[in-house]
């Protein structure tokens, strides 16, 4: 198997940023995590696209697809489809966005129907790669066996799932079927987030540490990432010297 491997990276010099780490790919934020601002074009566009390089883009933090609240619900869609449009500028194969969540008094479904409105917005040319997450009873896929009624709604859209390891840990879901529940739910996983956890199993929160340095049991991380059988991004603190490590550190096991 050849794995490709890359990390999640300031993004100003994805080029750059992947020969650094010995890397297949790079991960990045197209605008400000915490903004609703448009993402503005990028000045190399045409050479992160003549370049053949693997790219992925993080949308901001701020969306919730799946919230009730029409003032953030509907941004978020906007904001999705214009940061959908940036990432297929710059030849993106993926766009990573949370599950996000309901009302707290709320159904879980109404979240699945949520994702379904928003992908009938726009016309998506880039994969929307649909993020675990790992804290929040409320959370549309903090529980990986939710990827399988999501799907029934939004199957047929030009999606993916993106699954975490620390948000699955730190969510409470084993690392032994971790990567077997998302492919029993969404026929595949599209990208792997490799992270180890700061906090223990189940504490539903999401601190991320370099691979080997956390909670998360060497083998369970290893034969989670193996299963899930995809390409993978170690989001881990640090930069070009920790990621490299990182990403050595994954070569080296999943060989
Ligand atoms: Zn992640």
């Amino acid at each position: 198997m050849n794995w490709i491997i890359g990390a999640h990276t300031g993004g100003e010099h994805p080029l750059d940023d992947i020969a650094a780490r010995d890397a297949d790919l790079v991960q990045f934020f197209l605008s400000d995590p915490q903004g609703w601002k448009k993402p503005p074009p990028r000045d190399d566009a045409a050479e992160l696209i003549a370049s053949g390089a693997r790219l992925y883009v993080h949308a901001p933090y701020l969306m919730n697809l799946a919230s009730p609240n029409n003032r953030i619900r509907i941004p978020s869609r906007k904001n999705l489809a214009q940061t959908v449009e940036a990432a297929a500028a710059i030849g993106a194969a993926g766009v990573i966005v949370h599950g996000g969540h309901v009302g707290d008094d709320e159904d879980i479904s109404v979240g699945y129907e949520r994702w379904r409105k928003a992908l009938d917005t726009f016309e998506s040319s880039v994969p929307v790669l649909i993020e675990n997450t790992a804290g929040g009873g409320n959370a549309v896929v903090r529980e990986l066996e939710n990827y399988a009624p999501l799907w029934e709604e939004i199957g047929d859209y030009n999606v993916g799932a993106c699954l975490d390891t620390c948000h699955a840990w730190a969510g409470g879901s084993p690392l032994e079927t971790a990567a077997q529940t998302v492919i029993a739910g969404a026929g595949s996983v599209a990208l792997v987030h490799c992270n180890d956890s700061r906090d223990p199993f189940d504490s539903r929160r999401d601190r991320h540490a370099n691979l080997g340095a956390g909670e998360i049991p060497e083998d369970q991380l290893v034969a989670c990432v193996a299963a899930a059988n995809a390409p993978i991004v170690v989001e881990t603190p640090g930069g070009a010297t920790e990621h490299k490590q990182d990403i050595a550190w994954l070569r080296e096991r999943l060989a």
